[in-house]
């Protein structure tokens, strides 16, 4: 079995997350169905909800599809939230289900051995750390070792990406001074920059501070469907040319050129937006960042069940060693790369 590293999962901060060792149903990613998947190791997101906010579009007047999730969320209540499922990780560690990966070696060794899968510890918005950084070396203590600056809502460090459908990804301003300061000091010490979630002014802010390869950790190509989640081509440009990788997201509706939120997108999407950014920019930068628990995926499509669109995208025109790099290779690149070792 090709063995897997996937770049985004909502695992930690769903309601039954205390069913993770012994398996969820319902859910997409539980330690179960990554054994049985082959997945050996992925990126554990962790993300506060803003107050009030539902998950709901709203049909504007034009007929475009646009989510608002504009309500900031507080430092405090962050950090309280985001410590607590830091938590539940490092719980998942001392018990013997996960290991946490300090370094590439840890990834190294949970794809050599048997033993438990390893965790990638992300925060999917900074809110928890304080805009003078003060925090984050604590955080990067406790294992954190990647990190969106915004979810798609402003922050102290700049402004998300709203949901909009179609739209291009240019919508407000870019990174704040604490924003590239963040960036800045993440860089120095190891920690992903995921730039899955920034607006275009964010992207080419992080971009312009070359803080190392390129990442977003679950996106796909705008050139397919025009959703504001997604990359333009000059975005995929840069990341292939800094030597980075797209994650390509699971998500329904930012697979579709229809942008519908149906779980009968067909499986081949996936492979097809692989497909584009590997014509585009080259197959080393392509990767797999499923949103697994935090998004409508395919019907059947979960972690137990990723041989089979290894599959699919195998199908697409893939070799082996092109599936293998897709499946893992490149993301041990990037991540060694950041981490630095
Ligand atoms: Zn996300």
């Amino acid at each position: 079995m090709i063995q897997i590293f996937d770049g985004h999962n909502d695992a930690l901060t769903r309601e039954d997350y205390a069913r993770f060792a012994q398996g969820r149903p319902g859910g997409h990613l539980d330690l179960p169905k990554m054994r049985a998947g082959g997945i050996r190791g992925a990126i554990f997101s962790i993300f506060t909800p803003s107050r009030g906010s539902r998950h709901s579009a709203l049909p504007r007047q034009d007929g475009v599809l646009e989510f608002r999730y504009d309500q900031p969320v507080s430092h405090a209540r962050a950090a309280a939230h985001a410590t607590a499922a830091a938590g539940r990780l490092h719980d998942l560690e001392l018990t013997g289900h996960l290991r946490l990966a300090r370094g590439i070696g840890d990834l190294d060794q949970a794809f050599a051995d048997d033993g438990p899968p390893a965790a990638v510890l992300h925060l999917e918005g900074a809110e928890a750390i304080d805009p003078e950084l003060e925090a984050l070396e604590l955080w990067y203590a406790a294992g954190l070792r990647s990190l969106g600056p915004v979810w798609s809502r402003a922050n102290a460090f700049g402004h998300g990406v709203p949901f909009i459908s179609p739209a291009t990804p240019d919508h407000g301003p870019g990174l704040s001074e604490a924003g590239k300061a963040l960036v800045r000091r993440c860089s120095e010490l190891g920690i992903l920059v995921d730039l899955s979630h920034l607006n275009e002014a964010g992207f080419w802010d992080a971009a312009r501070l070359a803080p190392g390869p390129l990442v977003a950790t679950h996106s796909a190509a705008h050139a397919l469907c025009a959703s504001s989640r997604n990359l333009t081509d000059a975005q995929l440009q840069a990341i292939g040319a800094s030597g980075g990788v797209v994650g390509i997201v699971f998500a329904c509706s930012f697979l579709r050129p229809d942008f519908a939120d149906d779980v009968d997108t067909p499986l081949h999407l996936i492979a097809t937006h692989a497909q584009y950014v590997a014509d585009r920019v080259g197959v080393d930068h392509v990767a797999l960042g499923s949103d697994f628990d935090g998004t409508t995926v395919p019907r059947g499509l979960d972690a137990g069940t990723m041989p089979g669109l290894l599959e699919v995208i195998a199908r697409a025109g893939f070799d082996t060693g092109e599936l293998e790099a897709i499946a893992w290779g490149n993301w041990r690149r990037v991540l060694a790369e950041w981490w630095g070792s």
